[in-house]
């Protein structure tokens, strides 16, 4: 017997079918003596939905009226659940983000969570056993009492806070992919689903561009210390042995990861542009008048390389950007030319960034070196070079990319037997 999060995303609440299929998961669950408060999402498409309302309804509205509208739809959910419950004989109640509450601060459209009640759902277990059906994405401004919400994806982080609240034992996060890979099976079919990850190579990878969970909902996990489980709804309630193990994938402690590989996973993403500042004065406080201004664009800067300057007075910098700043970026600098001085801007839209992770990377070195060799046997170039203590990304041309994935996949022996 334990306490359980479960929480469904919009895929897997899709319709009314999908919804009872939810139902039937937890029921098994409850059936196996667990105490269980499920998170869902709202149904699938029904949040871009709500967005697109708000933006045709007014282009610059106001952020407090934007939640008071997409936070609706996981109130459908949530209430249709557990109406499906009590179909199956199991006792329930649905929860929206206020009624607990789930307090949060002002930052409407992105809120984040400050503190979460869960002495009430607590109380319904001991007393009735009672399934809390909670609204996923909802909090409640800690000060002025309006509805917030938690920014795309959100539902994940509501869920981990939950189990937090609630102490679980585990948070499980039911989805529509079975777990972890080790990188995008699209791309490479002997990607394998890891059994256990770490949370910091997790929050990586999620950074890096694997839509499996929200990021925010990795570093609550990692801090709080919820051991997160990835796995499938589309698993039939009815096929699972409640005597063995779940199958999917284990975010949790590196301490509980036995035989940690050097490299977990390889992740990758073409959505990433290249801008190169040609002969820019090499002089103190350049860098401040390039960045400064790009920063107060809310341009997101990644990879910054710069050359040793051969004249001694001027140098060239070249750093990334994801593509939807590409313009916005040019613009920026194109403006702050006068302040920064440089004698022309070249750009590409047309590279990727694939990254490497692997907690063993602290602890092994020359890891990187064997994956420019490999590259480069494959004629793939690189462009820029970032490395941090668990990970290293290399900018290479897109059309390179799944060689570039496939290689080091390889080469790190991820490849499944
Ligand atoms: N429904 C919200 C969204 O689509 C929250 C979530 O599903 O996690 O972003
Ligand atoms: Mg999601």
């Amino acid at each position: 017997m334990a306490r359980l999060v479960m929480k469904f995303g919009g895929t897997s609440v899709a319709d009314l079918d999908r919804i009872r299929n939810v139902a039937r998961h937890v029921k098994r669950e409850v059936d196996a003596g667990n105490d269980v408060a499920v998170v869902v999402s709202a149904m699938a498409g029904a949040t871009n939905q709500l967005v697109e309302w708000c933006r045709q309804a007014g282009a610059l509205h106001d952020t407090r009226e934007y939640d008071a509208v997409v936070a609706t739809g996981e109130q459908v959910t949530a209430g249709l659940l557990a109406i499906a419950l009590e179909g199956l004989g199991v006792e329930a109640r649905s929860w929206q983000g206020w009624q607990l509450p789930i307090l949060t601060d002002n930052a409407h459209g992105s809120a984040r969570i400050v503190d979460v009640n869960g002495d009430e759902l607590i109380k319904r277990f001991k007393e009735r056993k009672q399934v809390a059906v909670i609204a996923g994405f909802q909090g409640l401004h800690k000060d002025t009492g309006r509805i917030t919400t938690l920014g795309r994806g959100g539902s994940d982080t509501s869920a981990v806070a939950i189990a937090a609240a609630i102490k679980a034992e585990r948070c499980d996060i039911y989805t529509d992919v079975d777990g972890v890979y080790s990188t995008d099976p699209r791309v490479v079919p002997q990607a394998r689903r890891m059994d256990k990850i770490a949370y910091e190579e997790m929050l990586e990878l999620a950074s890096l561009g694997a839509k499996v969970m929200q990021v925010r909902s990795v570093e609550l996990g990692m801090t709080r210390n919820v051991p997160i489980m990835v796995r499938s709804s589309f698993e039939k309630p009815e096929d699972i042995d409640p005597s063995k193990p779940p199958s999917g994938t284990l975010i949790c402690d590196e301490s509980e990861i036995m035989e940690q590989q050097v490299v977990t996973g390889i992740a990758f993403s073409k959505d990433e542009a290249q801008i190169s500042i040609r002969r820019v004065q090499d002089k103190p406080g350049v860098a401040a008048a390039i960045f400064g201004p790009l920063a107060d664009a809310s341009v997101n800067v990644d990879m910054i390389v710069q050359n040793v300057s051969a004249d001694g007075a001027t140098t060239d910098l070249t750093f990334t950007v994801p593509s939807a700043d590409y313009e916005r970026a040019r613009m920026t600098l194109d403006k702050a030319k006068g302040a920064i001085g440089f004698e022309r801007l070249d750009g590409a839209t047309d590279v990727a960034k694939v990254s490497v992770i692997g907690i063993g990377m602290r602890s092994h070195a020359g890891v990187a070196a064997q994956a420019f060799k490999a590259l480069s046997e494959h004629k793939i170039n690189i462009l820029a070079i970032t490395t941090s203590e668990i990970k290293f990304s290399v900018l290479i041309k897109a059309a390179q990319t799944d060689l570039a994935v496939r290689t080091l996949h390889t080469l790190y022996g991820l490849d499944r037997a």
